[in-house]
């Protein structure tokens, strides 16, 4: 598929910061790794400023299908079982149960619980970290400076955050001064998202960042070397992406997440 780029979507792209070379395409698979291994390790702490980086379009995509994964579950990533009324539970009722869940620690510093946000028949899910302080006090997925790079993106590809798009993070609720999330807070947690993916049966998973491919792919691995595949979770394919907050401080990767948007959109809708 090559994406035809109207003038909004292009204006959309330079407002990621993605600036377009019709003459110089490179694909996905050949850029260089480089800062893959430190974007592995992101933290999403706050971010810098954005500033417009020179950065290729990525070349049309060849005919065959994108790469399949082996499945990536490891003995040490075997899901615990939902914690026994979640896996049934109905949108409704598993928001009153986040909203107040006492299952880890960060219940004590919370000031929101963050359930998510979107469309409940969304075909995209978005899957970040965990709430920071904007969203902490407001409730709601990605609000602050990365959210709105978040929303760029979205729109860059002719979605919105309510608009065939649900966002969730893998933890419900802030880490105290934005820490990274614990194992044990992830595992906790898990059930909730797990469920949300069951009710909403997206057609596309988008990881961002670390912790959203730890927790669903159970994968270590750095982002670089997980990206321009399909893993699956549950049924549901996914691609791992940079975390926005990764982005706005490693401008020159926003080129890579433009080619990981293409690549999820080709799934969702492949004759696009
Ligand atoms: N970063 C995330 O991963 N999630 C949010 O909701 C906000 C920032």
């Amino acid at each position: 598929m090559t994406l035809q780029l109207d003038a909004r979507q292009r204006a959309m792209l330079a407002e990621m910061g993605v600036r377009l070379f019709d003459a110089a395409p490179v694909a996905p698979a050949a850029q260089a790794q480089g800062q893959d291994e430190a974007a592995a390790q992101e933290s999403v702490s706050p971010a810098a400023p954005t500033a417009p980086a020179a950065a290729p379009r990525p070349a049309p995509r060849p005919a065959a299908a994108p790469a399949v994964s082996a499945p990536l579950v490891r003995p040490e990533h075997v899901l615990a079982p939902l914690a026994g009324p979640v896996a049934g539970m109905q949108w409704d009722a598993l928001a009153d149960a986040v909203a107040s869940c006492q299952a880890c620690g960060l219940c004590k510093s919370r000031r929101n619980t963050v359930f998510g946000v979107g469309d409940r028949q969304a075909d995209w899910l978005i899957v970040g970290e965990a709430p920071g302080e904007m969203e902490d006090l407001q409730g709601e997925p990605f609000v602050g400076p990365a959210g709105k790079l978040l929303d760029n993106m979205l729109r860059s590809i002719g979605l919105g955050r309510h608009e065939n798009v649900y966002i969730a993070n893998v933890l419900k609720c802030r880490p105290p001064g934005n820490r990274n999330p614990e194992p044990a807070e992830v595992a906790q947690c898990e059930p909730y998202l797990r469920r949300q993916v069951a009710l909403l049966q997206p057609k596309i998973i988008l990881a961002m960042g670390r912790f959203a491919v730890q927790s669903i792919l159970g994968s270590t691995e750095p982002i670089g070397k997980l990206r321009g595949r399909v893993h699956q979770y549950e049924g549901v394919p996914v691609i791992v992406t940079y975390h926005p907050a990764y982005l706005l401080r490693n401008l020159p990767d926003k080129a890579k997440a433009w080619a990981d948007l293409c690549l999820a959109l080709d799934l969702v809708d492949p004759a696009l």
